[in-house]
């Protein structure tokens, strides 16, 4: 199986900073033309996510099922079905106990991505990552995905300095020029 390993804040949504409501949820214009086309060309979605705002205490675990849910929701208006969503609650300096520690799902460690292709069989050489800071690109190379950077989100302050595979626009500009070129 190919995939297409998504982060959210900054890719698929407009990143205001920990995100964890509804109506603070904006997807880029663009995001469901470019995932209905990963999906044509028979790319499976998943979503990896560091969500360190539940473990300092900002919002909660619920909260954010409760967002993935709707998020969830809007996709499948549209036709497009994310296989997961894999999210990072920790933090090793966070206030809410159970998620204050250093753990190997945090991007850039890659333990959220090596989970997906463990699970789902994906095939890491056949796959891509769209992310929109340095981390998420570490993290794919740790699983041998290839990464692009996207500018939006944080992306331009890691556009001179990135290991990135591939520099686009946006998510769309990634999946048409360098996911969909292949
Ligand atoms: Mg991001
Ligand atoms: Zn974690």
């Amino acid at each position: 199986m190919k995939a297409v390993f998504l982060d959210r804040d900054g890719v698929i949504n407009v990143d205001k900073g920990y995100v964890h409501r509804v109506e603070d949820f904006e997807f880029y214009p663009n995001v469901f033309e470019a995932l209905k086309k990963l999906q044509d060309a028979g790319f499976k979605l998943f979503i990896v996510t560091n969500q360190s705002g539940i473990a300092v205490g900002y919002y909660t675990e619920e909260d954010f099922i409760k967002l993935t849910e709707y998020m969830l929701k809007e996709f499948e208006k549209e036709g497009i079905n994310i296989e997961k969503v894999y999210y990072c609650p920790h933090h090793e300096n966070g206030i809410v106990p159970k998620y204050s520690f250093k753990c190997d799902c945090r991007k850039p460690e890659s333990g959220m991505i090596r989970q997906a292709i463990e699970d789902f069989g994906v095939d890491p050489k056949r796959s891509f990552l769209i992310g929109d800071k340095e981390n998420d690109i570490l993290a794919a190379h740790k699983e041998n995905v290839k990464a692009i950077l996207v500018k939006t989100g944080q992306g331009v302050k890691y556009i001179d300095n990135t290991t990135a595979d591939y520099i686009a626009e946006d998510i769309l500009d990634a999946v048409e020029n360098f996911i969909l070129m292949f």
